[in-house]
């Protein structure tokens, strides 16, 4: 696992540079990227970059990068001008699997050049963490990013002049006919119905993808088809790789039950062990709206939670108000008030 670190982001100035350090790392095949100092909107146009072109990329803002390093057990390399060239290291490095990859914008603290087990430089002539970071990930994969392929709802043909883009989003006509044919049940198509209806209501109050919303919601429910268990989520997750659907629909279908299951949670109900947790903003409106709906009725979320708690599913509770109070704030009134709204 590659994980790129950025340090000394300033949310004024560093937008752009920033956002281009989480493209390159994602272009060039790291996993993740951390950001020291909070940034939503920085999270915000990463998630839609990875929303529309594919892949399972992540970014995290506001980041303890101290407690963070205590905890990492790969290799850490500081990209740096000071350091040894990079040519000297690269194949040593190479057989490290686990790489925390840590770039700087104006002046990198004197502590991580001590944390870091190689300070590389890429030329000792100053430039930029872009380019660095760039050049560092192309040699040690060696050219690898070239082939891989991703899973996005647009897809570039290469061609010689213009522009050739594919566009593989279904159409809420396509889905209804996709839920049909898998075999889910009328009952089950109306109800995926009506959570899109609340899923773009809840989306009109915020910048979410209004068509990446619409689609999770009528496809949310397709592992139905198959089984009414908890697996619901994994299994039409499966169905939708089989239709070759983007990875954000996937991920939408497979993180959609509750309010997400944390890893834990999941390898006690038997589920393949993985954080089923929605995390980007989309996800995470098909999942409450989906809560918000219980026998294709608006439901207040005081209901489900109560529900809940008498069940003695304390932490699920807990999570159902965490989420609810979420997109509340990021709506900026409360959903119960915004369903009710004509
Ligand atoms: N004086 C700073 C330093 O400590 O290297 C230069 C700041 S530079 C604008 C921002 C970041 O770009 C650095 O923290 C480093 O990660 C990266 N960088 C710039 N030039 C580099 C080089 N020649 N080799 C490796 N990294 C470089």
């Amino acid at each position: 696992m590659i994980i790129v670190l950025r340090l000394g982001h300033r949310i004024d100035r560093d937008k752009r540079i920033t956002t281009h350090v989480a493209l390159v790392a994602r272009a060039f095949g790291a996993e993740k990227i951390l950001v020291d100092n909070e940034d939503h909107s920085l999270e915000r146009r990463i998630e839609s970059i990875v929303n529309r072109f594919g892949g399972d990329f992540e970014i995290e803002t506001g980041v303890n990068w101290k407690k963070f390093i205590k905890k990492w057990k790969g290799k850490i390399i500081h990209l740096t001008m000071y350091g040894l060239p990079l040519s000297r290291v690269i194949d040593e490095i190479r057989k490290e699997k686990d790489l925390l990859v840590i770039v700087g914008s104006e002046k990198v603290p004197r502590e991580i050049y001590n944390l870091a087990d190689y300070n590389i430089s890429i030329s000792n002539q100053p430039h930029s963490e872009v380019s660095a970071l760039a050049i560092f990930l192309d040699r040690y994969f060696q050219g690898e990013w070239e082939r891989k392929r991703y899973n996005g709802i647009i897809e570039i043909k290469p061609s010689r002049k213009g522009k050739e883009v594919i566009d593989k989003l279904p159409t809420a006509e396509e889905c209804i006919d996709i839920l049909r044919k898998v075999g889910c049940s009328e009952n089950v198509i109306e109800h995926c119905k009506k959570v899109r209806e609340v899923a773009l209501k809840i989306a009109s109050c915020t910048d979410a993808d209004k068509r990446i919303v619409e689609v999770g919601a009528l496809l949310h429910d397709i592992g139905r088809s198959r089984t009414h268990g908890i697996e619901h989520g994994i299994e039409g997750a499966k169905i939708a790789r089989e239709l070759n659907m983007p990875d954000v629909i996937i991920r939408i279908i497979e993180n959609h039950l509750g309010a997400g299951i944390p890893r834990e949670e999941a390898e006690k109900l038997g589920l393949p062990p993985k954080n089923y947790v929605p995390k980007t903003l989309e996800e995470k409106i098909v999942a409450h709206a989906d809560n918000l709906v219980d026998d294709n009725q608006v439901i207040e979320i005081e209901d489900e939670i109560r529900k809940q708690i008498e069940k003695g599913n304390i932490d699920y509770a807990e999570r159902l108000r965490k989420l609810h109070d979420e997109l509340s704030r990021i709506c900026g009134k409360d959903l119960n008030d915004l369903l009710k709204e004509k």
